[in-house]
């Protein structure tokens, strides 16, 4: 990516209608989950339980009527793509979906600061998911409307992060004095680099199970440490599964390996079975950030501490508080 141009100061982002809601989020980029506090979260899940009672109850409101998102996909999506696009048309806005970059300009060589710049000519925000990590962050110092990062390669994923702890919450009724096992890809899980940030918000205990070529990277595990929170690195689901509160579980991101016979000697490394889920406690919170690829069998769907739906449709509620909020309108 070569980026063309000047980048936009922020400061150009002053000239804002006056009938927007002042809570912190108006007119900003949702880029890395490090922009947020406890207090950040506490509000858009608080935000989130309103959208969820409006779903609920009405099914659909008029908050963000006239307004226009365009959900900007470089990579595959299903959930965040399509959660985005629901969100956005429960409140009443409309959609630019462009999930297939290649009927786009961008084909013809466009870089990201040109496509962004035209797009946000049509919108007032743009969800970008992209294949280079800090690509969320090139295109939000070149656009003035609010970017909201959907993934940029291995880097992170805010907004899964956001529904992942807002799940926690909603499973176990408390972030504080948990111990969450992450189990998988370490290395490439852009899911799990947001939320290992996340949790370190909070009084936190930390497992992070992978095979060694998959580990969290080393600088991600002294971050939790220099937190003051326990992180212990090991092989073995066995010797966790016992002990922990939530069970998160990633898909081997084949898509970041060159070799493919690497990825084949540890795709199959961890498979969540029922007789796994047996050792694990009885309020133990099993969850994936989807799509799974053989690591949880479909006879573990079954299980009620199996929380991976529940995971997706909290995903849309979180998403209309973050449209809500970087409008204005929450
Ligand atoms: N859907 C998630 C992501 O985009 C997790 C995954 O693909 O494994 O990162």
């Amino acid at each position: 990516m070569s980026p063309q141009g000047t980048p936009k100061p922020h400061a150009m982002r002053t000239a804002r209608p006056a009938d927007h809601v002042d809570n912190g989020f108006y007119g900003q980029d949702v880029i890395s989950v490090r922009q947020f506090s406890r207090e950040k979260l506490v509000y858009i899940f608080s935000v989130a339980d309103e959208m969820r009672t409006l779903v609920r109850r009405f099914g659909s409101a008029d908050l963000l009527s006239g307004k226009v998102l365009t959900n900007l996909f470089y990579e595959p999506s299903t959930r965040t793509a399509s959660s985005f696009m629901a969100a956005m048309l429960r409140l009443g806005g409309r959609v630019i979906p462009i999930n297939e970059v290649h009927y786009s300009s961008v084909s013809k060589g466009e870089s990201l600061p040109d496509t962004v710049r035209t797009l946000e000519c049509y919108s007032d925000v743009i969800v970008l998911r992209h294949p280079e990590v800090g690509s969320a962050q090139i295109a939000a110092d070149y656009a003035a409307k609010p970017i909201i990062n959907a993934g940029d390669g291995q880097g992170e994923h805010p907004t899964q992060a956001l529904l992942d702890l807002y799940t926690v919450q909603h499973e176990l009724g408390r972030l504080d004095g948990l111990k969450i096992a992450m189990v998988g890809d370490l290395k490439n899980g852009r899911t799990v680099h947001s939320l290992t940030r996340l949790l370190s918000l909070y009084d936190t205990e930390f497992y992070f199970v992978a095979p060694d070529i998959l580990r969290l990277p080393a600088d991600m595990v002294a971050e939790v440490k220099a937190r003051g929170h326990k992180a212990v690195e090991v092989e073995d689901v066995h010797e966790v599964i016992g002990d922990v509160d939530v069970l998160y579980i990633t898909r081997v991101q084949k898509e970041r390996f060159t070799d493919l016979a690497v990825y084949d000697s540890v795709k199959d490394h961890y498979i969540i079975e029922p007789a796994l889920m047996a050792r694990a406690r009885p309020n133990t919170v099993l969850m994936h950030p989807l799509p799974r690829v053989g690591e949880i069998s479909y006879a573990v769907d079954q299980d009620p501490r199996a929380a991976y739906f529940r995971q997706v449709e909290s995903g849309m509620f979180i998403r209309m508080a973050l449209l809500a909020a970087v409008l204005g309108k929450a």
